[in-house]
């Protein structure tokens, strides 16, 4: 079981940023309003995410390092209509394969578990007392796999994919309060009031914030919700396109071309987009089992979708111009 979850880890966690998104994912999940994520030497040396969600319970506990368990999916249908972010039972497995975990937790305040997880062994789990929620906290990642340990690049290379995450999870979730410290200075902040504008502010800045343009609209399948800058404020690179599908950030080429063709001709050449756009629709029309990350989706009916990205960005846009 140890080589197959650490074989298991190399696919989930590449690199710390895996092993951030992975834990505020399992936060979400857990319906927390209040999410800190805590690093240093790039999470390297530590990761911790602190949570208010509901906890587990003492029993459970056990069960959350094991790979291919997971509270989320009861049974082969559930899979088709995956409606949390997690559900493959692997994350906190291929963690705890490769780094030295604590975890205390706790599903009522005062009551809780604290458990240590080193190299996939559960050394501990003992009753300790503290507030409602989850905490993790990871410590020398890949301290057992030397070769993978080997390809991570600098500190700052690994800060920098943190902090894109945990920006990229928080604009999504403007219902949350997220933190991201590094050692003791304050990377992202933002108030958790599901005020999405100030949420991109607390993100993006205010310059940013008061450049956007809201879009709405569905179609029979896709409901469509989000803000994108005016063509005067643009990137040099699509790194601020972040897309959300039922409240999980993905990648899609596709997509992300779709709201980019929406500016038309307004976007130079090379000059790319500022975008948050959250996209809903029946978890049977998406397939997130593509990849272990879960970054990665397959659409049922994606030309339904671009059309109408492309479509809602180009109508705000020319409206803009009257
Ligand atoms: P998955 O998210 O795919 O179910 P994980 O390995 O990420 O698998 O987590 C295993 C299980 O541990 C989850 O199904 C959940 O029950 C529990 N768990 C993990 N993190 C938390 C958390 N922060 N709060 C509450 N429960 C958690
Ligand atoms: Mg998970």
């Amino acid at each position: 079981a140890q080589v197959s979850n650490q074989i298991a880890a190399g696919e989930v966690i590449e690199r710390p940023a895996s092993v951030v998104k992975e834990l505020v994912e399992n936060s979400l999940d857990a319906q927390a309003t209040q999410i800190r994520v805590q690093v240093r030497d790039g999470g390297l040396s530590l990761i911790s995410v602190s949570d208010n969600g509901d906890g587990i319970a003492s029993e459970d506990v056990p069960l959350a390092f094991a790979r291919h368990a997971t509270s989320k999916i009861a049974t082969g249908a559930d899979l088709f209509k995956i409606g949390t972010l997690g559900f493959r039972g692997e994350a906190l497995a291929s963690i705890g394969a490769v780094a030295k975990v604590t975890m205390t937790t706790s599903t009522a305040n005062g009551l809780g578990e604290t458990a240590v997880v080193n190299g996939g062994e559960l050394l501990k789990q003992e009753k300790s007392s503290q507030p409602k929620g989850t905490t993790i906290t990871v410590k020398d990642l890949f301290y057992n796999t030397p070769a993978r340990l080997k390809y991570m690049k600098s500190v700052q290379t690994e800060l920098a994919h943190i902090a894109d995450i945990v920006d990229r999870i928080a604009l999504g979730h403007p219902d949350v309060a997220f933190s991201l410290v590094n050692d003791t200075k304050t990377m992202v902040a933002t108030v958790g009031n599901d005020d999405w504008q100030q949420t991109i502010a607390a993100i993006y800045g205010n310059s940013v914030a008061r450049s956007l343009l809201p879009i709405k609209g569905h179609t029979l399948d896709y409901q469509v919700q989000g803000f994108v800058a005016k063509p005067e404020v643009t990137r040099a690179s699509r790194n601020f396109i972040s897309l959300l599908i039922n409240g999980r950030y993905i990648k899609n080429y596709a997509l992300n071309k779709a709201l980019i063709a929406g500016y038309g001709t307004k976007l130079m050449v090379g000059r790319y987009p500022v975008a948050v756009v959250s996209v809903h629709m029946d978890p049977l029309l998406v397939d997130v089992n593509v990849h272990p990350t879960k970054q990665e989706v397959r659409l049922s009916k994606e030309n339904e979708l671009t059309t109408l990205l492309t479509d809602l960005v180009a109508k705000q846009l020319g409206e803009q111009r009257l």
